[in-house]
């Protein structure tokens, strides 16, 4: 069982596309194993998600590297992530941007996710529970932003939060089901494009009010 990143990087990323030296640099360099809880450990460099606890998943690491390499994060950008789950994705983008703000529904998963964060050395991640639904209004406008939950429609708010030029990937359609990775590009004017990228299948996005009811 491989507990290294670099046969990772080679035989599910490059050999398949992703041609970024910077996100395939990241990759290599995040320790994925540190982010993947006690029994998956071992699975980590595999080609696959794996549960995180809570009904959870990290993405299989492909989807991470696609996502990053789609956004292109760089040093003087701050991006937004709305679903910090275990950190990875997390990690990845902290190694390539300027600033990454990370909002987790979870408070169990927020709390992990910010331990693993620190104890890694990444000063420039900032973690928050909350509803990523409603974005992030206070830290943004952001230079991207990358949903890595599922969500039945494309949140309002993200969009408002994202800068002009912006870039934001999401996964958009049912609920448990397929959805399309969906890259919206916010031009000069505000005017906002839409690209589908490819199928996905990740957890939901859920709302606090059905999550945490009064
Ligand atoms: N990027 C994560 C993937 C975690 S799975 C990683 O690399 O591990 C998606 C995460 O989105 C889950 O942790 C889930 O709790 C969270 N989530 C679901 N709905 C949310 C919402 N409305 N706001 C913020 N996070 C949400």
């Amino acid at each position: 069982m491989s507990m290294q990143s670099e046969p990772m990087v080679e035989q599910q990323l490059r050999a398949r596309g992703i041609a970024n030296e910077r996100v395939l640099e990241a990759m290599e360099h995040v320790p994925r194993h540190e982010f993947v809880p006690g029994p998956w450990r071992e699975l980590a460099y595999e080609d696959r998600p794996l549960p995180i606890g809570y009904d959870q998943t990290i993405s299989q690491p492909y989807i991470v590297a696609f996502m990053t390499e789609v956004v292109d994060p760089q040093p003087n950008q701050r991006i937004l992530e709305i679903g910090a789950g275990s950190g990875y994705q997390t990690a990845v983008l902290a190694e390539l941007a300027g600033e990454v703000y990370s909002v987790e529904l979870l408070p169990q998963l927020a709390e992990r996710a910010k331990k693993t964060l620190t104890a890694l050395g990444y000063r420039n991640v900032h973690v928050r529970q909350g509803d990523g639904y409603l974005g992030w209004k206070e830290k943004g406008p952001f230079d991207s932003i990358v949903v890595t939950c599922g969500s039945a429609d494309v949140p309002e708010a993200l969009i408002e939060q994202l800068k002009p030029g912006g870039v934001m990937i999401i996964p958009v359609g049912t609920v448990g089901g397929e959805q399309m990775l969906q890259l919206f590009v916010k031009q000069l004017d505000g005017a906002v494009e839409m690209r589908n990228q490819m199928p996905v299948r990740f957890v939901p996005l859920r709302r606090a009010e059905d999550v945490f009811p009064n």
